[in-house]
This record gives structure tokens, sequence and C-alpha cells, in this order.
């Protein structure tokens, strides 16, 4: 066998396409700015136009068998329909699925970004030949996948995962999803700059609060303390429940894991169960930006030509 698939990472900031083969590599890119305050329309137009300029920087563009695009949404799985899309609202609604396979001329996967980031950790980065496993991806907001005895696991309406949104505040900052306290308020890149200038500090980028923190500043330093904390007492929960063998966490507040690991650690270490806070691995994920394309690509060659319903 010697498919391509196509994969489109669908961030709010940016578009990512690339061709990937069944055993990983990435023969092709193209990318773009997502176009912000622009229509559903001009948003698919461009997606359909990377992926054009990717299948044709290929030396043998019939290889491609299909499209996967990983979104930052809940799907409606059966209909390959866009839900709920907080950065993307023009896309809401959407039948993407079904558009993308019209226009492309190939079948088409939806899938969500945080679990194809998780599907792809578990295909060829931190989580390789791991059975069970949790992958959060601390970024603008917090994305979780799950991996259950080497399968993704999606849930019946297709929004297992949302790590982000287990509350470890009751009474605490109100969050996107209606709830209030959610693990993203506290340990997103949003959260870690909102914490930093209540603490009093003048930034503008969680990169920034990195920096005052390694620069010595105390304040920055128990920002990323306390984030650590909120992620480790929603973990512990996820460990009880799960037992995975290992919980992997990406997305660029990642970077900061000398400041905020530890925390992790030791609250999952005194919540959880012994012997499942033994077994577990908490590590930093391994793919950076393309853990949602290869996972996203992971995924369509795992249902294309198998008659898998997504
Ligand atoms: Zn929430």
């Amino acid at each position: 066998m010697n498919r391509i698939a196509l994969a489109l990472d669908l961030g709010g900031t940016n578009l990512r396409l690339a061709a990937v083969g069944e055993n990983g590599t990435i023969y092709s890119r193209s990318r773009s700015e997502t176009p912000r305050g622009s229509s559903g329309d001009n948003v698919i137009d461009l997606i359909v136009q990377l992926a054009e300029n990717c299948r044709n920087g290929l030396a043998d563009p019939t290889k491609v068998c299909a499209i996967a695009a990983a979104v930052p949404a809940t799907i409606n799985i059966e209909e390959g329909i866009l839900n709920k899309l907080p950065n993307l609202r023009c896309l809401e609604g959407v039948p993407l699925r079904e558009i993308l396979a019209k226009r492309l001329g190939v079948e088409a996967v939806l899938e969500n970004d945080a679990t194809a980031a998780a599907i792809g950790e578990n295909w060829l980065g931190a989580s390789r030949g791991v059975e069970t496993s949790i992958c959060v991806t601390l970024g603008t907001g917090v994305g979780g996948g799950l991996v259950i005895n080497g399968d993704p696991y999606r849930g019946k309406d297709g929004t297992a995962g949302e790590v982000g949104h287990i509350c470890v505040e009751p009474n605490g900052h109100p969050c996107g999803c209606g709830s209030r306290g959610c693990i993203e308020q506290y340990a997103s890149a949003t959260a870690v700059i909102r914490l930093a200038k209540s603490a009093g500090l003048a930034v503008s980028s969680s990169s920034e609060v990195y920096d005052a923190a390694i620069g010595g500043d105390e304040r920055a330093v128990a920002v990323f303390a306390s984030m650590g904390s909120y992620l480790g007492i929603g973990l512990a929960g996820l460990v009880n429940v799960l037992n995975p063998e290992m919980i992997v966490l990406g997305g660029g507040v990642s970077a900061a894991w000398d400041l905020f690991a530890h925390q992790v650690r030791r609250e999952v270490n005194e919540r959880a169960f012994p012997e499942p806070a033994d077994r577990v691995k908490i590590v930093r994920a391994e793919l950076g930006d393309d853990a949602g394309i290869l996972g996203a690509a992971r995924a369509v060659f795992a249902s294309v030509g198998k008659g898998a319903a997504n």
C-alpha cells in the first residue's frame, strides 16, 4: 500500500495542510493565515485551494486517497457536520465532510483536533506503543483526546475527551462552555495571561509570563505553579477513572514544562489511588504542531476503504 492522505489542521490562527504517506512521511505542505471575520465560504475556498496546492506538489497526485480535517470543534460524526467552533463560528453547522469530498473528489473524514493530536502522538510521538493514554493540548484553550486499548475514543456524540472542561474550581472563572471553573480557565495560554495580569504583571502572551518566571519573578512562577496544580487536580480524577499508562501534555504552554510539571505530578500522586498514580507516566508531547495533521492522516487511513461511517 502506498496511499497518501491530505491532512488539514484548521486552526483559529493558521490553516495548515500536508500530504502524508501511510508511514507518516510528509511529502508536501501548504499553509495560510485563517481569514478573520470572513464567511464560511471563503474559509472553505481557501482550504480547497491549499489542498489542491498540496496535491499538485506531489510526484503522483493520483495517490491521494482522502482528505482528513482536524477541526477545533465538536462534530456530528454521522452527518459530518461541524457543531460548535468557538474560534471559527462562521463554520458552525457546515457539512464540511460532504463539501470537501465533493470539491476534492476524494473521501473526507473530520476529526476533533485534540483527538487527532492524541492519535498522532500515539502513532509516531510520545505515546507510541502505549495502549491507553490521555493527550492534553495546552494552547489558547485546553483540548483533550483519549486513546483506549489502542483506539481513539470519541464517545456517542463525538464529544469525548473534553479534558479542558473538567471543573476544578466550583465557583471559579466563567468558561466559554457555559460552566465555570473549568481547567481551561486555569491552564490555557489565555488563563496564564489573565492570572499573570491579575498578579500585577504587564504581559500580553504566555511566553512573556514564562520569560518573567525564568527571570526570577515570583508572581510569574506562582502563576505556572497554580496552573500545574489545577491541571493535576483534574488529571487525578481521570487517572482514577481510566487507569491510563500515560498522560501526554502538548500545546504551546507545555514549553513551560519545568515550571508546572512537578505540580501536576504532585497533585496526581496526592489525589489519585496509589496504583494508577504510580503507573501513569506524565510526559511532554513530541510532535509539536504536526500532531494534529499526523493524527488526522492516521485516522483517515484507518477508516477509508473499510467503509467506516465517518
Ligand atoms: Zn468550560
